[in-house]
C-alpha cells in the first residue's frame, strides 16, 4: 500500500492506499512540533495505519508539509508553523522505515489530490487554498507544476492594489492580505481560525463592515481565479482550504464579482470563469490523498 500524510500546523491526516489508488485506511492525529515531534507524529500515524489495514507492505510514503520544500522532495526549508528549518525529512524517515519518502509542498500536493479525486480528467487544472495563507498549485497534463525552485503558484502574493493593505511579505494589497485568514483575522480584530466564517456570519447578519471585508474576500479569490487561468488556462479551479469550507456562502460572492467584471469585458465574458470554479467537499482528505500519489512517483 502507499501511504500519504498531510502534516499541519494542528492536525495530521494520514491515509493509505491500495494497488488501485483505492482508499483503505485513514487517521488522523494532533501534530506534535519541531523536528522531532513531527517525525514522532508522522511514526504514530504510520502505526496506525498499518494497525487498520491488511493491505500489504507499506511501498511508499509521500508528506505535504506546510512551508517550503525544496524541489527535490527531501529537504523541508521553512515550516514556520512547525517550528521546522532545513530538515531533511526524506532521509531521517527513510532511515527508520525502510521505505521511499518523498516530501512536497501541501497545496502543491493537494493540487495533485484534488485532481485524482476529480478523475484525472483535467488536462489543466487549478487548485487555491484558501487557509491562514493563499497559495495555488497546478496539475498539467497529470503532472505537477513546480516551477524551477518550488515557488510556482505562489499567487497570495500578488499584488492586486499597490495602495490595499500591508501584507506579512512587505508588499501592499497582496491577494492574501485579503482573502488569507490570518490576515482576515487581523482586520476583523479577532485572532483565530474561524476569523473568515465570524466575517461571514456577520456579513450575512447586515454587519456593514462584515459585508464589505467578505466583498474584498471574494474580489480576492476572484482575482486570484483570474490569474491562474489566464497564466495556464486552467479549465477547473478547484477553492480548498479551511476557507473554502464556506461552500456556497464563499462560491456565490465569487461567481457574482467573476460575472460583474465579465459585463465589462468581452474577453473576460468568453473565458467564462465563474464556470470554472467549485470548491472540495467539506472534510476532504485531498491534501493526504495528493500527498500519497506524490511518494510513488519520480520527483
Ligand atoms: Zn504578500
Amino acid at each position: 500500500m502507499r501511504v500519504g500524510l498531510d502534516v499541519g500546523g494542528t492536525k495530521t491526516d494520514a491515509v493509505a492506499l491500495d494497488a488501485h489508488d483505492s482508499l483503505v485506511a485513514r487517521i488522523r492525529l494532533p501534530t506534535q512540533p519541531g523536528a522531532a515531534g513531527v517525525l514522532e507524529t508522522i511514526r504514530t500515524a504510520l502505526r496506525g495505519l498499518t494497525d487498520q489495514c491488511t493491505a500489504g507492505d507499506v511501498r511508499s510514503i509521500g508528506i505535504g508539509m506546510p512551508g517550503q520544500v525544496d524541489p527535490g522532495g527531501s529537504v523541508v526549508r521553512h515550516a514556520v508553523n512547525l517550528g521546522l528549518q532545513d530538515l531533511d525529512l526524506r532521509e531521517l524517515l527513510e532511515r527508520v522505515t525502510a521505505v521511499p519518502v518523498s516530501v512536497e509542498n501541501d497545496v502543491k500536493a493537494a493540487a495533485l489530490g484534488a485532481y485524482a479525486l476529480r478523475g484525472g480528467v483535467d488536462e489543466a487544472l487549478g487548485y487555491l487554498n484558501l487557509g491562514t495563507g493563499v497559495a495555488a498549485g497546478a496539475v498539467l497534463n497529470g503532472e505537477l507544476w513546480r516551477g524551477s525552485a518550488g515557488v510556482a503558484g505562489e499567487i497570495g502574493h500578488l499584488s492586486i492594489d499597490p495602495t490595499g493593505p500591508l501584507c506579512a511579505c512587505g508588499q501592499r494589497g497582496c491577494i492574501e492580505a485579503y482573502a488569507g485568514g490570518g490576515a482576515v483575522a487581523r482586520r476583523w480584530g479577532r485572532p483565530g481560525a474561524g476569523a473568515v466564517h465570524e466575517v461571514f456570519d456577520a456579513a450575512e447578519a447586515g454587519d456593514r463592515w462584515a459585508q464589505r471585508m467578505r466583498g474584498e474576500i471574494a474580489w480576492a479569490v476572484a482575482s486570484a481565479v483570474r490569474v491562474l487561468t489566464l497564466s495556464l488556462d486552467v479549465s477547473t479551479v478547484v477553492l480548498g482550504g479551511g476557507v473554502a469550507a464556506l461552500g456556497g456562502r464563499l462560491l456565490d460572492p465569487v461567481a457574482e464579482v467573476l460575472e460583474q467584471e465579465a459585463t465589462a469585458s468581452h474577453f473576460l465574458a468568453s473565458l467564462r470563469l465563474a464556470d470554472r470554479v467549485e470548491t472540495l467537499p467539506a472534510g476532504s482528505l485531498a491534501a493526504a490523498f495528493g500527498a500519497a500519489l506524490v511518494g510513488q512517483r519520480p520527483h
